[in-house]
């Protein structure tokens, strides 16, 4: 809604952020609702509001006479009230017409304040500036930004910056331009180490560039603005990418010095004990990211790794080998998973697994029993259990482990900063309090959400990263196919004909607006319908087992383990299939509502088939609801899922896709998103700032501590996970 009359009606700005510190002493003043506005948006430096870049401009250097106005162009104007009137309809609203040589204008407010009859009174020169439409009747502007005429014209675009309600513009705009006069913007990177801008010039200096995209002069052109092209935004995203790599770069030192155990696994032993058990041979792919794994975890500082794979790629094997060398060296692991479904089939694998080899294993989760729980915590608290696998129950406070060494964490991305951090911690009890040489256990995370390289580069840079690139032999590739929701009966057609030839069915329904009482009812619906429509087929009965979030946990299991042993035929489920669940036998998986998933829930959610040796197929069912066609987006991702199976380039279109800041989840990038530098169109600025970041710190470690301060602030911490 436009701003009644900014400058006669917003409070003058104090003097924000001045000194922090000496405010917070014992009698701080109480903060005005202006200045907590601006701390609610970050701005409580100079720094911070000096970088608090305009949204757009508004161009007020100029007067257009109304003759020469265009209809439906912004244009400021200057003319002389004729009249000013209060009418009641349709609503109540202020009417000044103004003058200017032959034509007049309208101006129309619904909200006005007594300063600004005053203003506008009859035979008083204004200046407003707003959006003109010509009419019938002349000229009219509804709620134009209105001042006295006759104060100089600037000689710069105005800035818009973002803002929230309570905070006015004009308020905001006295703040930000205080603040860039008193900021120090001492230059942290030698001018001769800067890279080139795009077309070989020098960069602009700091200060040149801030100046510049606060007050730009009318003649810029606003294209190179908007698309952040202009020199003077090279500048910053430079900065910006050099801060990122900087504060990563020093996490990943800090944590080069800290100490954990070394693990060896020597020929002959638990690992290769494990190895000879497996039913398959590793590919080459998990060879090699085993033998990255393990050289990690021979060193003495705490590994900070990276597994990523595509769905069905076989990552929990390569868990399991790493736990077997952890668990020879005397140690203990734990695995955490994000649903317990999730973890039980963990559980159930690596029991199988290592159980046979004489390994003794614990199990925790949210749902399990006092009684349970007490024994497991007993079991991990003497050391008797080696290997520890479970939900978030892992990291609650009452897990005491006699002996951690390595952390695996599955589906890292559901997980957030702090229960990372969290894990990682759980080493520490056993070391002596006050001990200088307290160990970390070692931390691979795994992810079936490849990331692409640039936000790995960006965001990840103090990880290391291990990548399964090609999937088990004999996997027959998952046909996707794409189907009106009209067409239903075929795919219940094909549904029955996969149930004749002995397979598995997984059907899944969408989250409804995230309401989880419809999205239920959805389910429930869509389970007697599938049964129904089944049922005439005539043969024998065909079990339809339905799985949705509110369940209670035992039920839950109840209807996984029947799926998982192949006596249901059907499994009606919402989304919570999406991670992890093996079933080699399903061979068919229907979305319903595709077009209301994300493309990496999709990839995810097909990744379930495939698994066996039978051929596969993905049914994404979609409604164009009302509309007669579906909407960019959700034509992109349908578009994604049919043209490719590859994980890599699923995340790379994601990526494209949504953007950054939604790809990453907001838990996992915690306050470092970049602002200003996209990794899609400025991975040479990253480059750049990857190879200067290390010069940096160890040439001037004081210059780019301060670089890290003015960029990330209190935010530099959120970096350190
Ligand atoms: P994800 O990477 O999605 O976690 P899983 O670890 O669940 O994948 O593995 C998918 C399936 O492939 C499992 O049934 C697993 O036992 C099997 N598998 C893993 N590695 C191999 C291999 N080298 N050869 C054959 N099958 C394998
Ligand atoms: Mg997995």
């Amino acid at each position: 809604m436009p701003a009644p009359p900014a400058a006669k009606t917003s409070p003058k700005p104090g003097k924000p952020a001045a000194k922090g510190p000496a405010k917070a002493s014992a009698k701080a003043p109480a903060k005005s609702p202006m200045v907590r506005a601006m701390e609610k948006l970050g701005l409580r430096r100079d720094i911070d509001l000096a970088l608090h870049l305009p949204l757009r401009y508004e161009d007020e250097t100029r007067i257009t006479p109304l003759a020469r106005a265009r209809d439906g162009a912004t244009v400021q104007i200057e003319a002389t009230v004729v009249s000013s009137d209060v009418s009641f309809r349709p609503r109540r609203q202020l009417l000044v017409v103004v003058r200017d040589g032959d034509e007049t204008c309208t101006l129309r407010f619904f909200n006005f304040y007594p300063s600004m009859h005053k203003l506008m009174a009859v035979g008083n020169t204004i200046r407003a500036r707003g959006e003109v439409r010509g009419g019938f009747l002349g000229w009219t502007m509804v709620h134009p930004s209105v001042s006295a005429a006759g104060a100089p014209l600037p000689n710069a675009l105005t800035p818009v910056y973002p803002t929230s309600a309570g905070l006015p513009q004009a308020y905001l705009r006295k703040a930000v331009a205080g603040a860039l006069e008193r900021v120090d913007l001492t230059e942290t990177v030698a001018p001769e180490l800067l890279p080139r801008t795009h077309d070989g010039q020098p960069m602009w200096t700091l200060r040149a560039a801030l100046q510049f995209l606060h007050h730009p002069r009318p003649d810029v052109s606003l294209d190179t603005l908007e698309d952040h092209s202009h020199p003077a935004w090279q500048r910053l995203k430079v900065e910006e990418l050099l801060a990122q790599q900087l504060s990563q770069l020093e996490s990943r030192r800090a944590r080069d010095r800290l100490r954990a155990p070394p693990l060896h696994a020597p020929a002959g032993g638990l690992r290769d004990r494990l190895l000879a058990a497996l039913p398959f041979v590793l590919t080459d792919a998990q060879g090699r990211v085993c033998r990255e794994i393990a050289a990690d975890l021979g060193r003495t500082v705490p590994m900070h790794r990276l597994l990523q794979g595509d769905v069905g790629s076989g990552k929990t094997v390569v868990a399991a080998l790493a736990a077997a060398i952890c668990i020879a060296g005397g140690y203990q692991c734990a695995l955490m998973a994000p649903t317990e479904i999730l973890a039980e089939q963990h559980f159930r694998k690596l029991i199988g697994w290592l159980e046979p080899l004489g390994i003794t294993t614990a199990w925790l989760t949210g749902s399990q029993k006092a009684k349970e729980r007490r024994d497991m915590l007993a079991l991990i608290a003497s050391g008797e259990a080696a290997l520890v696998i479970g939900t978030h129950a892992v990291i609650q406070d009452k897990v005491v482990f006699h002996k951690l060494a390595l952390a695996i964490i599955d589906e890292q991305h559901r997980f957030g900063v702090a229960q990372r951090l969290a894990l990682r911690s759980k080493m520490r009890p056993q070391g002596v309090a006050g001990e200088g040489d307290a160990q970390e256990p070692h931390l691979l995370m795994m992810s079936a959400t490849p990331i692409p390289r640039t936000l790995a580069m960006g965001y990840y840079a103090d990880l290391d990263v291990s990548t399964i690139d090609s999937l088990p032999p004999g996997r027959t590739p998952i046909v996707t196919k794409l189907v009106n929701e009209a067409r239903r009966d075929e795919v219940v057609a094909r549904i029955r004909d996969q149930l004749a030839q002995g397979r598995q069915v997984y059907w899944v329904c969408p989250l409804i607006e995230e309401s989880e009482a419809l999205d239920l009812a959805n389910a429930t619906e869509t389970h007697a319908a599938l049964g129904a429509a089944l049922a005439d087929a005539g043969g024998a009965p065909i079990e339809i087992g339905l799985l949705h979030s509110r369940m209670p946990v035992a039920e839950k299991k109840a209807v996984m383990d029947r799926f998982i042993s192949g006596r249901m035929g059907v499994l009606v489920s919402t989304t919570v299939i999406e991670v992890g669940v093996d079933v080699p036998n399903a061979s068919l998986m229907v979305v319903e509502h595709a077009e209301r998933f994300g493309l990496s829930q999709l990839h995810q959610l097909r990744g379930r088939v495939g698994r066996g040796a039978a051929a596969s197929a993905c049914v994404l069912m979609y409604s164009t609801g009302d509309a007669p066609r579906l909407g960019e987006t959700a034509r992109a991702r349908l578009k994604a899922m049919a043209e490719t199976a590859d994980g890599f380039e699923i995340a790379r279109r994601d990526l494209e896709i949504r953007g950054p800041g939604e790809f990453l989840g907001a838990r996992q990038s915690g306050a470092a998103l970049l602002r200003f530098a996209d990794l899609a169109t400025d991975a040479p600025l990253l480059e750049w700032a990857r190879d200067a970041a290390p010069r940096l710190l160890d040439r001037h470690p004081d210059l780019a501590r301060q670089h890290v301060a003015r960029w990330l602030g209190g935010k530099a911490e959120f970096l350190k996970a």
